[in-house]
This record gives structure tokens, sequence and C-alpha cells, in this order.
């Protein structure tokens, strides 16, 4: 009996202590334009808008467990270009109208705020909204307005927030600037979607955005990792060098 005692006493004491540490991490991982890879602490790998459009080229061997896509432009929806066998999570099944996604995998909760691209135009756009280890990150896709009301209590508050401001299909820099003001951001700001050597056609590269811009990070390389555990005194502006995987 005693011995039994000790013996179930010593095997919980070895499960306990061989379990594997759970990662207080996350990493954010730019690909270029809008398309960012993000891997929980857990292990879990979602990928936004993949892009195979211009200069921007999608790397091998990134084999995620979901793929989201803002709506339905070539500049987002390269689905085909990425590998393994994950999730496809379209946000926007035609321009008219943003599919109410609400779903949870793994330890992740996915879920969309509908907006629009610009309206009349190029219809709307799902902002996608991951909610995982107790951050949310937010995903703006192609937003095309400053947020109303009822996006910015949808939306809550914000760990990480990607936005586009390059301008011309999206929001202005003025705009962009309105919803970073909008939405109250714990961590860290993602600016994409803007003028770069790989697609020249916007009109605002991302040092229009940066100017008069304090904490901003301009990583030499195209991943960064939070330690969760710590929190910023002050939201920080990242910006990531999508070039490192060419
Ligand atoms: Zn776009």
């Amino acid at each position: 009996m005693i011995k039994n005692i000790i013996l179930i006493l010593a095997l919980t004491f070895f499960t306990l202590t061989v379990r594997p540490q759970e990662s207080d991490e996350v990493s954010i991982r730019y690909i270029g334009h809008s398309c960012f890879l993000i891997t929980t602490s857990e292990g879990v790998q979602i990928l936004t808008d993949p892009v195979e459009f211009k200069g921007y080229h999608f790397p091998e061997g990134i084999k995620p467990d979901i793929v989201t896509v803002s709506h339905n432009h070539i500049d987002h929806n390269r689905v085909d270009v990425v590998g393994g066998n994950p999730d496809i999570i379209y946000g926007c099944l035609s321009n008219k109208k943003v599919e109410p996604i609400d779903l949870v995998f793994k330890n992740v909760r996915i879920f969309t705020v509908p907006s629009y691209h610009d309206p009349g135009k190029h219809g709307v756009n799902a902002i996608f909204i991951f909610d995982f280890d107790d951050i949310r990150i937010v995903h703006l896709g192609d937003l095309g307005m400053a947020l109303s009301d009822d996006q910015i209590s949808a939306i809550g508050n914000v760990d990480f927030l990607m936005i586009p401001v390059g301008g011309q299909f999206t929001i202005t820099v003025p705009e962009a600037n309105q919803v970073v003001e909008q939405l109250k951001i714990r961590r860290a700001v993602f600016p994409m979607h803007y003028k770069t050597e790989a697609f020249t056609d916007l009109p605002y590269s991302v040092d229009v955005f940066l100017q008069k811009k304090h904490n901003v990070k301009r990583i030499n390389g195209n991943e960064v990792k939070f330690n969760l555990k710590i929190k910023p005194a002050n939201t920080e502006i990242y910006v990531l060098d999508y070039k490192q995987d060419e």
C-alpha cells in the first residue's frame, strides 16, 4: 500500500516535472503587404492575407494551421501559394457582406467585425480578431475609413494591431492616426499595406505614417517575439523588414 502511494507520488512528480514548459511568447513575422504569420505560445500558426503579388513573394516552408483572408482581392487572397493543409477562413464570400465568423481553433478564438474597403467601389472588408493567451490581435485588412462607435466597441481592447497606412485603396495616414487613437492598444502597432520597392503603386511609404511618432522600433529582420509577461509602458510601433525572406 505504502509502496503504491510512493509509486503514485513519484509518477505524479515525474509527470509534473517533465511536462514541457509552456512558452509565454508570441511571435509575429512579416511576409509583406498585409501578410503576417502569428505563432501563439502553444505553437498555433495563423497566416493573414497571403501575398504573392508584384515584388512580394510568399516564402516556401510555411505551413500554418489557419489562413485568414480579409477580402477577395488579388493582393490578399493567394491561398494557393501557402504550404501544408491549413483551414482557410474567408472573411467575405462576396463583396457585399462580411461573413459573421466566430470560431475556436485549439486555444484561439477567431471572429470578424464587418467594415468597408471603400464603399461603392471595392465593397466590404473583414476585420479579423484573434484571441489567445489573454491577448487580442486585430488585423484591419483593407480598412477604408475610420471606425464607427459600433466597430470600436466590437473590437474592444487591442494588444496588437495590424493597420494599413499606404492610402489610396485603404485609409490615409491621418485616418490611420485616427484609428490608432480610437482603439485602446496595449502593446504594439504594426503598419502594413504601404508603398515599398515591392509595390510602388501606393501613395505613402511607412515613413509618412511614422512622422512625429515616438516609440518606433525598426526591426532589422522580419520577425519579432513578445514575452507576454512583460507589458510595455507605452504603445510601440514595430516596422518589420519583409525583405528578409528574399
Ligand atoms: Zn489591398
